[in-house]
């Protein structure tokens, strides 16, 4: 049998290397034990350097795209997911939402359909409302980068009832957003959410969830709603971390833009955003330098593979 490596993609939306000033960096305030002990510091420059140790490797990726301006969503998202530079595609940062040239890009060479259709399993463990899925479907509401690949990949969504099954969790990672919105799932804790996109990763090849409260945080300039997120997600890491198994799982979180680590400012950042891995394959992310290198190192990781056992088979 051939090693099979899997990939747990988790996105913290507006998350870059800020300044060393607490009074504007809730990095240097929430409390990140999970993160600590993988990277060993919220130092910025230490994570401007890069880090890397016998469990993690921390590299700093360009956002800029090369681009004049802050850099958005739109085209930082869809650089990400697909590996195009799409900032300088458009000439422009793009913020919102993806217009129909980067949905087409998204469609066709996004991280989930590029692996639907080169036969890996794939998993968008994020849950919909049922109240919208009906207007993703007719396109009567714009569609994030996330919500094209998904509907590219898989032709729909995850929903409350695989809440409910212990196969997806909502975006706040506890389900309270869900049963404001009237849906019957059960509250849970961050801890929990990361053991259930532990759970969904163990039967795929690879995996995502996405976050992006941070962003939010990041607009209001909320230091203490920021820290609390920050925190919430640290204890998702750790979910992830007592259900996985890192020697055959690669864990990336990484980032689309700065926002959130420099709160003197209400709009994105130009500051590098992190690129953390964990597991056995960490090393190969080590000299990637810019959100576009991401997506076909993951591609190349798990097809390659593919083709490896294939061989051995
Ligand atoms: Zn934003």
């Amino acid at each position: 049998m051939g090693y099979a490596p899997r990939v747990i993609f988790i996105f913290i939306d507006g998350l870059g290397i800020g300044p060393a000033d607490p009074e504007v960096n809730p990095l240097l305030v929430a409390r990140m034990p999970t993160l600590a002990s993988w990277v060993g510091t919220t130092d910025p420059d230490a994570w401007l350097a890069g880090v890397s140790n016998e469990r993690a490797s921390l590299t700093p990726l360009d956002a800029t795209l090369g681009v004049d301006g802050l850099p958005q969503s739109a085209t930082g998202q869809t650089s990400l997911y697909a590996g195009v530079n799409a900032a300088e595609l458009l000439r422009r940062h793009m913020p919102g939402y993806p217009n129909k040239a980067l949905q087409a890009i998204l469609a066709t060479r996004g991280v989930l359909p590029t692996l639907v259709r080169a036969g890996c399993s794939a998993a968008f463990v994020n849950a919909y409302t049922f109240r919208r899925i009906p207007e993703y479907l007719t396109r009567r509401r714009p569609l994030s980068a996330t919500t094209v690949m998904s509907l590219a990949a898989f032709g729909g969504f995850r929903t409350s009832e695989d809440v409910r099954r212990g196969e997806a969790v909502f975006h706040d990672l506890t389900n309270r957003g869900l049963r404001r919105r009237g849906e019957n799932v059960p509250v849970i804790e961050p801890r929990e959410a990361g053991e259930i996109i532990a759970r969904v990763a163990a039967v795929h090849h690879f995996t995502l969830f996405e976050y992006f409260l941070t962003d939010l945080a990041g607009h209001r300039q909320r230091m203490h709603r920021a820290t609390l997120y920050l925190e919430d997600v640290d204890e998702m890491l750790n979910g992830i971390r007592s259900a996985v198994d890192f020697a055959r799982t690669l864990l990336i979180v990484t980032s689309d833009h700065g926002n959130v680590e420099d709160l003197s400012t209400r709009g994105h950042t130009r500051k590098p955003v992190p690129l953390i891995t964990v597991g056995t394959e960490r090393e190969r992310f080590r000299g990637l330098t810019s959100i576009t290198d991401v997506t076909p190192a993951c591609v190349a990781l798990l097809l390659e593979d593919e083709r490896g056992r294939v061989k051995e088979d």
